[in-house]
């Protein structure tokens, strides 16, 4: 198999055959269907095995399906993850395609110049990727405009169990409380312990599960 059958568009296949990435790996092959269903999901999968693109192209294609962000608008699709160092590696990804599918991605994360952070997120944002604590902080600063979730129709939790051992539960749940219940919300997690399955079900409607 390959990724032309994916139901992707043909700008996003050019920039994956020229990233040399010809054949998905398992998570993408089982993923990309199931994200693109528009179904809530649980995705099992360790960091290599290709889980960053398996959420990543179906965010794509859901952005492209939309307006694109005006300036002061919020973006339509959120990544939260544990760490600075993986929000930004998911932000790397993210880049390759932002020609592509002209769409704007925005990195923020604590620990660096929130000023910044926030002229760019004023712009206008597609997608914002960031860690929790500072979506919590960008949340709270500015009374519902620059970082307004409204948009929001796809969350993605990236390494759920992961942002549990780090206690970001508190803010994984107040991030999703202040998004529209009619989003399409995905969790990926190296692991599935008895605790990230009982956030997976306070915050997703009747997932479907990807082991692999
Ligand atoms: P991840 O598990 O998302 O951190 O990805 C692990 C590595 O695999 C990254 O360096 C990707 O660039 C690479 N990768 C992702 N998808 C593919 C693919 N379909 N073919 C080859 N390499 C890939």
């Amino acid at each position: 198999t390959d990724f032309s059958q994916s139901g992707l568009s043909s700008a996003v296949l050019d920039v994956l055959r020229r990233a040399g990435y010809e054949h998905p790996t398992p998570i993408q092959a089982q993923g990309i269907p199931c994200l693109m269903s528009g179904r809530d999901v649980i995705g099992v999968a360790r960091t290599g095995s290709g889980k960053t693109l398996a959420f990543l192209l179906p965010v794509l294609r859901h952005i492209a399906l939309q307006p694109r962000a005006g300036p002061g608008e919020g973006p339509a699709a959120v990544v939260i993850a544990p760490t600075r160092e993986l929000a930004i590696q998911i932000y790397g990804e993210a880049k390759k395609f932002s020609k592509a599918v002209q769409m704007k991605s925005v990195c923020a994360y604590g620990g660096s110049g929130v000023k910044d952070q926030i002229a760019e997120l004023k712009r206008g944002a597609d997608i914002v990727i960031c860690t929790p604590g500072r979506m919590i902080d960008l949340l709270a600063m500015n009374s519902g405009r620059i970082s307004n979730l409204r948009r929001v129709t796809f969350v993605v939790l990236d390494e759920a169990d992961r942002m549990f051992d780090m206690g970001f539960e508190p803010q994984l749940t107040r991030i999703v409380e202040n998004i529209r219940p009619d989003r399409q919300t995905v969790m990926f997690s190296a692991t599935f312990p008895a605790q990230v399955e009982k956030l997976a079900r306070k915050i997703l409607q009747q997932p479907l599960e990807i082991m692999v």
